[in-house]
């Protein structure tokens, strides 16, 4: 069950906001009274009750906003309880202080803003022990070991549990609480309605995680990154996984690279079925596979892993896309050849887009030059690949067939940089940009108004996601479902 967060200051929003979500289908919502800033009218909050509702009055030190004085806080819960509400949420200091009444639900809860402590086993037990119905632990994860405890916390405990650990750290904790036992988990309306760090909106959770339906059966799937919330890749997935009605999810993993490690032996316990992994772990990543493709070894770094009869295996789905999306364009001669044997190609920045890019556009043959803003590493990789350095001032010096952007420039929120000149493109030119968000950047927008040939990041965007779900399921998805969910996310609206 999810259970919606509502806080408002003024009684009329939060009944609206109540019976609207009530309306929408909600199973249960939780009332803040602390958000309410004039006296609360408890009776008119509580007049009609057009689904179960959780009573929680928070002080400051426990991450509420609740100033007035604790006599006053507690009658308000007591006469919630008198009220009959279906849960009413008491901190561990007072739950032995507010008598069980009726059949209002105890909710014995601990909120620690700071960490998770080391002890969870034993708060847990003195939670419980305060005639709790369900006991809830909300703690800030700074380690992904703090998460993989709070679940493990969960699986282990006999009175049903709700733990969560707050923060982007801690999303597995929100996502897959049901599955580890909690009766319900918290979301709330909006994203600019965070109640606490990390929450995950109503919406997302009902149609993208739907955590409900998740069980013991249900195959897990994954983005590991540090940072994590940007990707688009939970929203991609499990559109994909929903259409094609598989029991799979896709979850954000926020993971720190000291992490690294622990996760994936998180990850082989808890039988992941695959990873898409990004900065900063594209490389490291190969200290914790068994095989690889080619590919991987070749450019050194992967973004997909796969889990398979205990061993995980590494593949470029990069790598693969970018040169799909370019073969597309430049073909093969009659006779069969790469037309990009002797190609002469630019590439701009030197970071890990670039670095798969550089090594397939090689493998064909090209005459690659890299130029990127920090010399050694444009030399470093134009080494690694046999390609030729350029001075990022000097990349005009050259007159290439193709143009790619392997830098960040032009993407959201910076969409008026462009890394090229638009009066240095030539309409003979193929421009490539990997910037996906915005689709339409500066640069692809001059191209256009040169008139070269182009590829988008999307186009790669789309290729790459699609060849992970292929891996990671065996099914070909609808690549204009993909392209038509990355750009509604994409799309300005969206920001
Ligand atoms: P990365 O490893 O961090 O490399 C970024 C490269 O861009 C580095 O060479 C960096 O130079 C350079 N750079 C960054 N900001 C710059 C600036 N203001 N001026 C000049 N150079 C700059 O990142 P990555 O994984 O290669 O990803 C790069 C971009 O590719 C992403 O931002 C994303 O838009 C795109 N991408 C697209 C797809 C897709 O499927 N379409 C997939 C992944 C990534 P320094 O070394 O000096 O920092």
């Amino acid at each position: 069950m999810l259970c919606v967060t509502i806080g408002r200051t003024r009684h009329k929003y939060m009944i609206a906001e109540y019976h609207d979500l009530a309306a929408k289908g909600a199973q249960l919502v939780e009332m803040r009274l602390d958000y309410v800033g004039r006296a609360v009218d408890l009776k008119r909050l509580l007049e009609s009750r057009p689904c179960p509702i959780v009573i929680t009055c928070r002080r400051r030190e426990d991450g509420g906003r609740w100033e007035k004085s604790e006599e006053e806080r507690q009658m308000l819960l007591r006469s919630a309880i008198a009220s009959g509400v279906d849960y009413v949420d008491l901190e561990e200091d007072i739950a032995a202080r507010i008598p069980r009444y009726g059949k209002t639900k105890r909710i014995v809860s601990l909120h620690n803003f700071e960490r998770t402590p080391e002890d969870l086993h034993e708060v847990h037990a003195r939670l419980a022990a305060l005639d709790a119905d369900v006991v809830k632990i909300a703690t800030l994860a700074n380690s992904f070991s703090d998460t993989v405890r709070m679940l493990q916390l969960m699986a282990s405990v006999k009175t049903p549990t709700i733990g969560l650990c707050m923060g982007d750290l801690g999303a597995a904790t929100r996502i897959l609480a049901l599955r580890y036992g909690a009766p319900f988990t918290y979301t709330v309306l909006s994203s600019d309605r965070k109640i606490a760090p990390g929450q995950i909106t109503w919406q997302q959770m009902r149609d993208l995680y739907r955590p409900d339906a998740i069980t013991e059966n249900t195959k897990l799937f994954g983005v590991v990154a540090d940072p994590v919330a940007h990707s688009l890749s939970p929203l991609l997935h499990n559109t994909m996984f929903a259409e094609d009605k598989l029991d799979c999810r896709y979850l954000p993993f926020r993971v720190p690279a000291e992490d690294l490690e622990l996760f994936m032996t998180w990850c082989r316990a808890s039988q992941i079925g695959g990873l898409s992994v990004t900065i900063p772990h594209k490389e490291p990543m190969l200290n914790y596979i068994q095989q690889a493709e080619q590919a991987v070894n070749g450019i050194g770094a992967l973004n997909t892993v796969v889990f398979r009869e205990g061993e995980a295996l590494g593949y470029n789905t990069d790598y693969r896309a970018a040169m799909d999306s370019i073969m597309e364009r430049v073909g093969v001669d009659p006779t069969g050849v790469d037309t990009l044997k002797g190609r002469g190609v630019l590439i701009l920045g030197a970071g890990g887009v670039s670095r798969a890019i550089a090594y397939g556009l090689r493998q064909r043959g090209a005459i690659v030059a890299i130029s990127s803003r920090t010399q050694d590493r444009s030399e470093r990789l134009a080494r690694d690949v046999g390609a030729r350095a350029l001075a990022w001032s000097a990349r005009y010096d050259i007159r290439p067939g193709i143009i790619i952007n392997g830098t960040p420039i032009g993407m959201h929120p910076e969409v008026d940089e462009s890394p090229y000149a638009k009066e240095k493109l030539h309409e003979s030119m193929l421009v490539f940009d990997t910037v996906y968000n915005p689709e339409q950047t500066l640069l692809i927008k001059h191209a256009r108004e040169v008139g070269c040939q182009v590829i988008t990041g999307v186009d790669m965007f789309v290729r790459q996601a699609a060849y992970q779900y292929k891996l990671f399921t065996g099914l070909a998805p609808k690549p204009e479902l993909l392209r038509k969910t990355l750009k509604a996310a994409t799309s300005p609206v969206n920001f």
